[in-house]
C-alpha cells in the first residue's frame, strides 16, 4: 500500500471511532481529501484508494488538475473551499460539485444568476466567520442568519454551514457555535449539514456533528511550497 492509500486508511478508521465515540453513523461523516498544492498523482492514489470527495481552495488550480480525472472517474465529486470572487463564478460552476464558501451576498447574487441562465444549482455551505477575524472570509455570526435566509429566498441550494476556527482558539468552541447556528436556521425540510474539522481536528468536529471534514495534511502529508509562495488570505489561514 502506497503512503496516501495508508494515510487515508487510518483518518478513515478515525473518523469511524470518533462518529462512534459520539454516538453518531460513521457513514454520516464524509471526508474531503484537500488536494490543494499536491499533484494530480496525487489525487490519483487517492482515487486508486477508493476516495471521490476532493476539496480545493482554488478555480485555476482545480481547473489544471480535476477535469481529465473526472473523464475517467465520473462519481469523482469537487468542493470549493477556498474564496470565491464574482466573476470566476461561471467556471467555479463548470468545475465545482459544492460550493462551500457563500460568504456574503454579492456572491449569493452573482450564484443565483448564474444558476437562473444555466441551470446549474450546486450545493452550497455558507461560510462563517466565527471568530470574527479580519483576514478572514465568511460572513459574521450576527448576521448569519439574515443569510442564510436570504440565500434560500434567492433559491440557492444552501445545504449546510462551514466554518474555519482562528489558530490559536480552541476549536471545540467554534464548531459548537457553527453547531448552535445551524440547528437554528434548521428548516423541516432542509436541516443543515456541517462542514467543519481539519486535519489536526477532526476528530473534535465529529464530537460537534460534523457532516463533513476537510482533511488535506493528513492524508496527503505536507503540502509543497507553491511556486509564488506568497502567504496569503486566499489560504484562508490554513495554509
Ligand atoms: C487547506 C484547508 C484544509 C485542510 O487543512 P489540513 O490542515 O491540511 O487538513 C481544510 N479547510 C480549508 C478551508 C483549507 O483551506
Amino acid at each position: 500500500m502506497g503512503r496516501i492509500a495508508e494515510n487515508l486508511a487510518e483518518v478513515r478508521r478515525r473518523i469511524a471511532e470518533a462518529a462512534r465515540a459520539a454516538d453518531r453513523d460513521p457513514l454520516a461523516v464524509e471526508l474531503v481529501a484537500v488536494s490543494k498544492v499536491h499533484p494530480a498523482a496525487a489525487v490519483e492514489e487517492a482515487l486508486a484508494a477508493g476516495q471521490r470527495t476532493f476539496g480545493e481552495n482554488r478555480v485555476q488550480e482545480a481547473k489544471a488538475k480535476y477535469p481529465p480525472l473526472r473523464e475517467r472517474f465520473a462519481d469523482l465529486r469537487l468542493h470549493l473551499i477556498g474564496p470565491l470572487q464574482t466573476n470566476k463564478v461561471k467556471e467555479a460552476l463548470g468545475l465545482f460539485d459544492v460550493i462551500e464558501t457563500l460568504d456574503r451576498p454579492k456572491l449569493a447574487k452573482a450564484l443565483a444568476r448564474e444558476a437562473e441562465k444555466t441551470g446549474l444549482n450546486p450545493a452550497c455551505f455558507i461560510q462563517v466567520n466565527t471568530g470574527e477575524e479580519p483576514q478572514k472570509a465568511g460572513i459574521a455570526p450576527a448576521e448569519a442568519d439574515g443569510f442564510i435566509a436570504e440565500c434560500r429566498a434567492l433559491g440557492l441550494n444552501v445545504q449546510g454551514l462551514m466554518c474555519i476556527p482562528p489558530v490559536d482558539e480552541e476549536p471545540a468552541l467554534h464548531f459548537a457555535f457553527l453547531r448552535e447556528i445551524a440547528r437554528r436556521n434548521d428548516s423541516a425540510d432542509q436541516p443543515l449539514a456541517l462542514s467543519m474539522g481539519m486535519s489536526g481536528d477532526y476528530e473534535t468536529a465529529i464530537a460537534f456533528g460534523a457532516s463533513f471534514v476537510r482533511v488535506g495534511t493528513a492524508v496527503f502529508g505536507p503540502r509543497p511550497v507553491r511556486p509564488e509562495a506568497a502567504p496569503s488570505a486566499a489560504e484562508g489561514g490554513a495554509a
